[in-house]
């Protein structure tokens, strides 16, 4: 045996690893590729899609906020307002918050090295920008003061916003409690809570759908997979499933959102829904819309004659998550 060889009686690492860890790994490990190399993404019609729903999101629900803000100067080009962007990743809506003329961001993510991409995506930014600080914290578990100093958190934000990971918090009642006092603690009444996460009733209708001889409840196609451990479903919390997408996500444990318990919940935290609805509505909701349409074309999820950049295993996969924004009363 020689030390480079694994010990085959030894299970690989991975499996000693908690779900979080093999998150976070997953995150951290991922290269940043630059915009060249992004558009020759075999996905690049999704992710592309994916992005104009998060700008819709953000202009829909996001700028109104940052307007409304008492707190920073007024004038059409005043950057406004506050942001915290919780699971903020390599930082892909870095140009988003500028567009929005956000004055600041405080950006915050479990995994390190996804956090540091994101300050040089800041850095980078051409045009107007705004201040921001960047954290690494697993929100899920501390709270927000642990990685913001009083200062940095005396003024209200005006937005929270997560994309595509809250679901992470629904492993357990505890960590989707400690994800929502973060999300509301330090959110102005009158605020704005934004995000998107997967799509609960899609993922548990096509759970039922794996027939009962089928050799696991895997289901999905060429450009995303889930398997799910349980068919039985778990009441509220913990009720997870194995994600792959094509080019993006290795096979991570995530965990089922269910939509009623969720608003229940985030009632607790004074945080009420104003907005719900799956990708495709978004889609069809917004394609005919005097800005967004043409924000399509330059997006590239459309070209000039209005073709979609997906094919059918794209628009299929788009449809496994849903848009949300909440309300501080
Ligand atoms: N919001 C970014 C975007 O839209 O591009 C990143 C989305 S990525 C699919 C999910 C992110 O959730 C990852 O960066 C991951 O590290 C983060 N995440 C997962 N668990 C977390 C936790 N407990 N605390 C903070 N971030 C977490």
């Amino acid at each position: 045996e020689t030390p480079t060889e694994p010990d085959p009686d030894q299970p690989p690492a991975k499996k000693l690893a908690t779900d979080v860890a093999v998150v976070v790994d997953h995150y951290n490990t991922r290269p940043e590729v630059g915009v060249a190399q992004r558009e020759t993404s075999p996905i690049i019609g999704l992710k592309s899609f994916n992005n104009w729903v998060k700008s819709v999101l953000i202009t829909r629900f996001a700028h109104p906020a940052l307007a409304a803000s008492k707190l920073v100067g007024r004038g059409p080009r005043a950057p406004r307002g506050k942001v915290l962007d919780m699971g903020c990743g390599k930082g892909g809506d870095m140009t988003k918050w500028a567009k929005a003329r956000a004055a600041e961001v405080l950006a915050v993510d479990i995994a390190a090295v996804s956090v540091d991409q994101a300050r040089s995506r800041w850095q980078q930014l051409r045009g107007p920008s705004f201040d921001a600080t960047f954290a690494a914290l697993d929100c899920y578990t501390d709270p927000l003061s642990k990685a913001f100093s009083p200062a940095k958190l005396a003024t209200p934000f005006d937005v929270v916003s997560m994309q595509f990971c809250m679901h992470y918090a629904f492993e357990s009642v505890q960590k989707a409690r400690c994800m929502l006092d973060n999300v509301s603690r330090w959110l102005r009444p009158g605020g704005t809570f934004i995000g998107t996460i997967p799509n609960a009733d899609q993922l548990l209708q096509n759970l039922e759908g794996v027939p009962p001889d089928a050799p696991d409840l895997t289901f999905g196609n060429d450009v995303y997979k889930i398997r799910f451990e349980d068919r039985v479903h778990k009441p509220l919390f913990g009720h997870k499933y194995w994600f792959y997408l094509q080019d993006a996500v290795e096979n991570v444990p995530e965990y089922i959102v269910k939509w009623d318990n969720f608003v229940q919940m985030a009632a607790d935290y004074g945080l009420h829904p104003v907005y719900k609805e799956e990708f495709h509505d978004v889609f069809s909701e917004n394609r005919e819309h005097a800005e967004f349409g043409p924000l399509m074309v330059r997006m590239k999820v459309v070209d000039a004659n209005g073709e979609s950049a997906m094919d059918e295993d794209q628009w299929e996969a788009a449809n496994i998550y849903i848009a949300f924004a909440f309300e501080k009363r």
